[in-house]
Parts: C-alpha cells; structure tokens; sequence
C-alpha cells in the first residue's frame, strides 16, 4: 500500500549546530580616509537615502533604494566589480551598510569589517573573540546580521551577548557593554537598531528557555537607559523595567510556573522605529518552550510571545501589541523584518506595518494604534485555516495542537517558517512586497517526559520521533514537497502578483530599487534579478555558493552597486541534513560580492568538493536497542547542529560525523563529547547532560548510520539532485 504524504512526512525531521572552526585573530587595523559622522536626522530620514544607512535601509525597513543607475532595461549588463574573501567558513547573514563610500558588514563569530566600496580594498577588521564553545547556545548557526551607525560609531551585538561601539574610521573599540547574563544561554546575531540616540539590541534563546527582551543603551556613552521584557517573570517579583505594568497584565495569559522555564520571547531580529510617531517597533520569538503543556500547562495566551509590540522609543512604556500566534507552541517566531509604508486602505493613507510572519500569514497593521487590518496567507498552512478579523485570532485547526490530541500533526509551515529571517522588500513604486517564500513542512510530536537540560535545545518536542528515517521512498516523497520562491504580494488587496519559483527553500532576502528591479540570492548558489513588476528574470551570476543573506545598493562617483554577503549556513542548511541540499550541492564559500554595470572582475573557478569515501570502523556489535537509543539521542542534542539522520547539509560549515575520525576510537570520542577536547574549535562539552552510556550509544549510532551508508556508496542519491557541473568565473 503507499504510504500518504502525511505519513511519510512523520518521519521527516527539524534537524539545527554544532561544531566549527577558526580561533580569534585579534584586531587588525590601518586607518581609514574617513569616518562617517551620520546624524540622527539622516537616519531618521534614511529610507530616501542613496547611501545604505541601517541594516533595512531605513527606519522604515523597506529595502528599497531610490537608486536607478540599474534598472530593468541593463541589468543583463551587470558583472562582477570586486569581491573579498573572508575568513570564516559559516553562514553569512549580514547586510552591509554604506556611508562616505566605505561598506561595513559583519561575518560569522560576530567580526566586523570596513571595505573601500569601489576598489574593495579592507580598511580594518574586528574580532570580538567570541568564545568558539558558544556556538552551542546559537540554534541556527553563528551568524551575524550586521552593524549600525550613529555619528562617527559603528555598533555590533556578538554572539556572547555583548553590545560593542567601534570607531568607523579605524576600527578600534570606543565601549563595550554584556547586554546579557553570560551564564546563561543567550546569543546575539541581530543587527542593532538605532532610534534617536540610543541603540536598541535585543537577543536569541527561544530554543534555551531564555526570557526574552529588548534594550536600548545610550549611543555614546553604552549605559542602559531603559529595558522591555517580553514575558512576565515571576509573580511579585517586579523587574523594575518598562515593561512592568503591562507584564502584570500579561501574566493574567499564563499559567503554572511559566518562568522556571524562561518563557522565551526573544528579540532576535526584527526592530522598526517610527520618528513621527516616536514608537520602537519589535517581533518576539516562539514561547520556551515550544510545547505548551509544560510551558503553561492550562493554556493561555502565553504574552508576548509570537508578537509584534509597539513602545515609547524615549522610555521603553508599552504602547500597543498585537500576538500572531497566540499560545505560541510551533516555533512560530513574529521575528520577521517589520516593514512600514503608507498604504491607501479604503481610500485613505493609513500608516502600516507589514510582517510576513513564520506561521504563513501576512499582517498588516495600523502602526500608530496596532489595529490589525488584514491577515492573509501567502504560502499554504495546515495549523490554521484563517484569521478572524472580528478578532484577530487565527482559527486554528484543532488538530494542530499536538500535545492536546497526543497524536503526531504535520505542521505546514514548519518550525523553518513560511519566511524565515531572510528580509522582505517592499517597492512603493510597485506597491508590492517581495517575499522569500518557502514551503517547509515537518511533523511535530510532543514529548511525554520533558524536563529542562543543561545544554541545547529545550522544546518539549520530540526531535527523535520526527526524523527522517533513513529509507530512500521516504525521503524522496519528502524532498518533493520542499517549495521556495520569490512572491510579489500586494498589501492591500491581500494576493499573490507574481512567483518566481527556485529550486528549493532557504534563498536569500531581498532588495527593490527605483529601477524597477529585485535582487536576491538562492541556495542553488545564484544572484538573480526580477523585474519588479513583471517578475521576468533579467540577469543571473554564479555566487558559487549558497546565498542567505540579502543583497544591498550603493553608489560612489556616479556609479552604483549591488553587494551581497554569500555562504551556505543558518538553521536549514545545518539542521535538515540531506534536505538542505534540494536545491543542489553547495559547498560553504564566504565571500562579499560586489556587482556594477560591465563588471569584468571573475571568481576563481570553484568545483563543488565531492564526498571523501566512507571509511568507518565496523559497527560495535550493540543491540540494536542501543542503536535506536544513540539515534534518539543524536537527535535531541545533536542533530540541530550536524544534520538530521547524521548528514549534514551545510556544504561544510558543520563537520558531517559519518566521516569524523574520532569515531574510530571510543576514548578520543569521549574527550570530544564530555571532555571539550574540540572546544576551541566550537565544540562545547556535553558533560553534565549526557553521561558515559549515552554517548558510547551515540557513537555506536553514527558507526552504524556511516556503514548504512558505506554500503550505499556508488549507488545515484535518491535524494540528492545531480550535483551541479563545476562552476566557473
Ligand atoms: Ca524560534
């Protein structure tokens, strides 16, 4: 009998990181012609800028630049101007800003670099010296989004929770203030925001039961001048934030002892601010964690959880919200890029905010008073069927509630998200948004015996139920289903314009410009170009890897450019294992690309590295109980990091363990799991969460999986697409 797609799809798996590579350099730098000294009134006004002032161009977020040196009519002229290479091999998810001709970005590991942006020349570089064994707390990856600029101040968050002020001009630290409790598990990868002098950095941990928040320190001198909690802590102990009064409200949404367990909430990526109506805005991650029976076990709300809030921007005080995912328990970040623009909603500007939201909905909200004015899916949704504009709240399928009807539920989108991170544009010459849309579906099983761990994810979720079993029809039914696209979405009337439809999920975010065009970066390793309004492809280049982040414009001296951070990472690639490659084999090449009209310059030519054999010890001879226990538990606390089913699908950002050669010897695999002998290198020790018998079941695991698959070596993929033909220029 053939099995249905929701069948095979309960053996399909959310996978996430785990080890890594180089060590600190320490900071080099040579100074620079000039720093910027950017005001407050040219951010403010930035989203007209032809400059690339903040990480969505603009308070507003649009992406979209007034640029129209490119346009729709000579794209197919555009050619590579420079590149750089850089030095981490780990996802990269930066936007670079550009002021006074000079690019800042970030890498992986929280660096910081400052580029000449005509000739390519590296001005300084930064290192932070993040403590590699943090990557562990990181659930996707440990990437970094980028900097912010306030007069001569370039601002970075790093991923140990750190806010860090450098001078542009030379690179060199002016302050440096821990925005977290280092003990614990939290991360930084956003981008700081600035708002009227004060710098706003929230931070990751919806995966590690953190609570989440958001702060805002004084630009120049890095003291705090106010903090927002997102959930409330516990009862009678105030926090003396400005989140208070509205906490003591919001706790009425939870139940039992929520804040043993964190509650999560986190800021980790999208910040708007509105100068008119002086409002910060914020996406708050999943509730921590996931699985609401253990999280608030009578239900509830669970705020601000899955929201998007609105604040003072002088004060932090609570103003308005509105929840996308009430009782939040998929992983349903409201983290995405928080758009604004003034839209004509029956016959009368309005000012909005626009998310297209991880659950598949698209919101659109009055941004002064959070009324919500439409909700419409742009990609398909299992978890509900619609939103009741009566009242806001999605109508949810009752099956979707795993934990109530203790049955296995296929949830479309996935924790991956309908959009994830990757930003949207929105063109109000077009009046289109333009979505990274993907179709991601997994099934979520609730786990019966939760309890919290020292180390990884904490979700309540059981990873090992969900896992791609390793049988080629399976995994073939499911690589089918994994959709990606670029949606051209009108806001008002709530429908799809045009789709340009790619090879797989997990592209790159966007940019729109005034010459009728978006760019974006697939995982099938592409910079591709679409007319705004039409969605005809106009011009493509090889980026020879995969792209996640979103591309940028600048101009200097007459002639403009498009820039991009390039290299295969972030939770997809390291989580999904063989999946992850559906739009073909990529390896990890970082690098920032930097095309102009008639561009010459060409990349060393680059053939993606072909699989080293298979060359593991013989399988232990352990029942296969202990087996099947070493794959539970690879799934729990290592898969997110090297790959579902043990394969890892980040083109080399993450070692694949079927090749590791401490598999060969159980003492050397121990001083690796339990003693930290990798720890300098990203590996963080496991002792404490799993004892002596766990990991020899881990190990005993992967010799088997590694020998499954030594046997099916020669035999094509089942899974794999035909790799792609070496690459050239
Ligand atoms: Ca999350």
């Amino acid at each position: 009998m053939k099995p249905t797609l929701a069948a095979l799809l309960l053996g399909s798996t959310l996978a996430a990181p785990a080890m890594s590579e180089a060590a600190p350099s320490g900071m080099t730098a040579r100074p620079a012609a000039r720093g910027p000294a950017i005001t407050t009134q040219q951010l403010n006004v930035a989203d007209g800028s032809a400059d690339w002032l903040s990480y969505g161009h603009g308070p507003g977020e649009q992406r979209y630049s007034p640029l129209t040196r490119i346009n729709a009519s000579n794209a197919s002229r555009l050619g590579l101007s420079w590149y750089a290479d850089l030095d981490t091999a780990r996802g990269q998810e930066a936007t670079p800003l550009e002021v006074g001709g000079v690019l800042y970005t970030t890498t992986a590991w929280s660096m910081v670099k400052a580029f000449d942006g005509k000739t390519g020349a590296l001005l300084w570089s930064f290192d932070p010296g993040v403590h590699r064994e943090r990557g562990v707390d990181a659930c996707c990856d440990v990437v970094n989004r980028g900097v912010a600029i306030l007069g001569d101040l370039v601002f970075v968050g790093t991923l140990d929770g750190r806010l860090i002020a450098l001078h542009a001009g030379n690179g060199k630290p002016a302050w440096s203030v821990q925005t977290t409790d280092p003990t614990k598990h939290y991360t930084i990868t956003m981008a700081p925001r600035v708002a009227n002098g004060l710098v706003l950095i929230g931070n990751g941990g919806g995966e590690y039961g953190m609570r989440g928040y958001i702060s805002a320190y004084d630009a120049a001198s890095g003291k705090l001048a106010w903090r927002f909690y997102t959930v409330p802590g516990q009862p009678g102990h105030p926090d003396h934030a400005a989140s208070d009064t509205a906490l003591a409200k919001a706790a009425k949404s939870w139940s039992g002892d929520w804040w043993k367990f964190g509650g999560g909430g986190n800021v980790w990526d999208a910040v708007g601010f509105d100068p008119q109506l002086d409002l910060v805005y914020f996406g708050t991650s999943n509730a921590a964690p996931w699985n609401q029976k253990y999280l608030s076990p009578n239900g509830g709300d669970t705020l601000f959880t899955a929201s998007i809030v609105a604040v003072n921007a002088k004060t932090g005080a609570y103003v308005w919200h509105y929840q996308t995912t009430p009782g939040e328990s998929w992983d349903f970040d409201a983290t995405q890029q928080l758009v604004q623009a003034d839209l004509k909603i029956d016959g009368k500007i309005t000012p909005v905010l626009m998310q297209a939201n991880k659950n598949g909905f698209f919101y659109v909200l009055n941004r002064k008073t959070g009324a919500l004015i439409s909700a419409k899916n742009f990609a398909p949704v299992s978890w509900a069927t619609s939103i009741d504009m009566k009242t806001g709240r999605p109508v949810e399928n009752p099956d979707a509630r795993y934990y109530k009807s203790g049955k296995p539920f296929v949830v479309m989108p996935s924790a991956y998200g309908a959009h994830n991170w990757q930003p949207m544009a929105y063109s109000p010459a077009t009046g289109l948004a333009y979505i990274p849309e993907q179709e991601v579906p997994s099934p979520y099983v609730g786990k019966t015996d939760y309890a919290p761990s020292k180390v990884g994810w904490q979700t309540g979720i059981n990873f090992a139920a969900m896992a791609l079993p390793n049988v080629p029809a399976i995994k073939q039914a499911v690589l089918s289903v994994l959709k990606g696209a670029l949606v051209a979405w009108d806001p008002v009337a709530g429908r799809e314009v045009w789709r340009a439809q790619h090879a797989g999920p997990w592209n790159g975010g966007v940019l729109a410009t005034a010459g009728d065009i978006v760019v974006q970066g697939t995982a099938a390793g592409q910079v591709e170009i679409y007319n705004a309004s039409t969605g005809q492809k106009l011009w493509s280049a090889p980026a020879e890897t995969g792209v996640i982040a979103a591309p940028m414009t600048y101009a200097i001296d007459g002639v403009q450019y498009i820039a991009v951070m390039a290299g295969w990472g972030g939770a997809f690639p390291l989580a999904a294992g063989e999946l992850a490659y559906k739009s073909g084999r990529v390896d990890n090449v970082s690098r920032l690309l930097v095309f102009a009209l008639d561009g010459t310059k060409q990349l060393p030519p680059h053939v993606v590295a072909e699989d080293a054999p298979l060359s593991p010890p013989a399988n232990l001879g352990v029942g296969p109980g202990v087996v099947a226990a070493g794959m539970a538990l690879y799934a729990d606390h290592c898969g997110v990091c090297h790959g579902g089913g043990a394969v890892n699908g980040s083109g080399g950002a993450i070692p694949d363990l079927r090749h590791s050669a401490t598999l060969a010897d159980g003492g050397t695999f121990h001083s690796v799991v339990l003693g930290g002998a990798l720890a300098s290198g990203g590996m963080a020790s496991f002792k404490g969460e799993l004892d002596d018998a766990q990991v020899d079941a881990v190990r005993a695991y992967l010799i088997s999986r590694a020998n499954e698959d030594k046997r099916a070596e020669g035999a094509p993929s089942p899974v794999v697409p035909a790799r792609e033909p070496a690459r050239k220029g």
